[in-house]
């Protein structure tokens, strides 16, 4: 066949997982809780299909969770967002990411990405028909080369993709990197897709760095979040995403035809929590406290631990245990260390000399208390 992605295989997350369930591995892989949702959540979705919430909802989202999100806008980042106009529900991030793409990126045109990154960037850019720029981000700290970002820069960049906090690094970035991004970009025709699925996983008291909060950024961007992420429920596939209203009119010229609209019962579900701060501020230290269990278990270990500020993934440098690339190590350690991990390096194209594995830590205290003893003894 005459693939339009000759050189893409199946995604890391579904290879790692099944890899670990064919081994009987511990899975800290693929990032997802084991553990439930706050049941009430769960009862607001049997509520609403009791309530009727069973056809199709608008083809924006239901107005009651567009509003709770503006609120929500608000309140977090201290910008208005029109429900009406600026704000979409989406599948899941992942469905909002390449709508957003499919609708801004040209052929021809040039998508810049910091790589690390996540891996559903790459080919929607691609399917466009447009190049892809990397630039490097190095450990430990992650953080953008500005000099090289500038060179990077072109009559025919479109877009720049960010996200902050980093899958699969754990970085955040500081205000800063807006403020130096919002200056680069400044008088430019160039937009931005801002991949925010973890801003509730902020850790140590750092402040998110939504592009909602900086206007000369907010003004040529399109922001993206992910309920999946805050609420527990990463099957539910429900996001949202949030932009100035000519932008969103394009989101929604191709969002209309992708998936048209968004599960009902979830939609009216999320309605009752999406606005409501307490619903979201524990999040932050209940993945702090996992964060802080799982680098306790493995400080004395032969694992070399990154900084985490963010996400709910923790990479470690296992180069004191293995010379073997990452993923074949991240293989071994499934199959014989019996704990499944995600090799850094799949998330760059160019090569990488790093001996770095991504651990997921939205798990519960025995899942990482027994993946962390199997890790100590290596
Ligand atoms: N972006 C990033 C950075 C992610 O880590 C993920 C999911 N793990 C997504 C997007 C996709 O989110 P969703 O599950 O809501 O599609
Ligand atoms: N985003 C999740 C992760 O980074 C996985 C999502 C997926 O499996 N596509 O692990």
């Amino acid at each position: 066949i005459d693939s339009r992605l000759p050189d893409v295989g199946t995604t890391i997350f579904t290879v790692m997982s099944r890899l670990a369930q064919a081994c009987g591995a511990i899975n800290l892989s693929q990032g997802f809780p084991d553990f439930s949702p706050d049941p009430a959540l769960a009862a607001a979705v049997s509520e609403a299909i009791a309530a009727g919430h069973n056809q199709y909802p608008p083809m924006a989202g239901l107005p009651a969770l567009r509003e709770a999100i503006a609120h929500k806008l608000e309140g977090e980042y201290g910008a208005r967002y029109e429900p009406e106009s600026e704000i979409t529900v989406t599948a899941g991030a992942t469905q909002a990411l390449f709508t957003a793409i499919a609708a801004l990126v040209q052929p021809g045109d040039e998508v810049i990405v910091f790589e690390p990154a996540y891996d559903a960037y790459g080919p929607a850019v691609r399917l466009q028909g447009a190049q892809l720029r990397g630039i490097p981000l190095r450990a430990p700290d992650w953080r953008p080369d500005w000099d090289a970002f500038k060179a990077a820069l072109s009559p025919r960049t479109r877009l720049v993709i960010v996200n902050t906090p980093h899958n699969p690094t754990g970085s955040i970035w500081p205000r800063e990197d807006m403020l130096q991004l919002a200056a680069l970009l400044d008088g430019s025709r160039v937009c931005v897709l801002s991949d925010e699925v973890y801003e509730h996983m902020v850790f140590d008291g750092a402040e998110h760095q939504s592009v909602a909060r900086h206007p000369a950024l907010a003004c040529r961007a399109i922001g993206v979040s992910s309920f999946g992420k805050t609420y527990h429920v990463t099957g539910w596939k429900v996001g949202y995403v949030f932009g100035p209203a000519a932008l969103m009119a394009e989101f929604r010229k191709v969002h209309q035809f992708n998936v048209f609209t968004v599960n009902s019962p979830a939609q009216a579900a999320f309605a009752t929590v999406a606005g409501r701060p307490e619903t979201w501020r524990g999040l932050a230290a209940f993945y702090q406290t996992k964060r802080d269990r799982l680098r306790a278990q493995l400080a004395t270990s032969r694992l070399r631990l990154l900084p985490c500020a963010g996400t709910y993934f923790q990479l470690v440098d296992y180069r004191a245990i293995s010379d073997l690339p990452d993923v074949a190590f991240a293989e071994w350690l499934t199959r014989e260390a019996g704990v499944a991990a995600i090799p850094v390096s799949v998330f760059s194209r160019e090569p990488r000399d790093e001996r770095i594995v991504r651990l997921c830590f939205a798990k519960q205290d025995a899942t990482l208390d027994a993946a962390a003893a199997r890790l100590a003894a290596l």
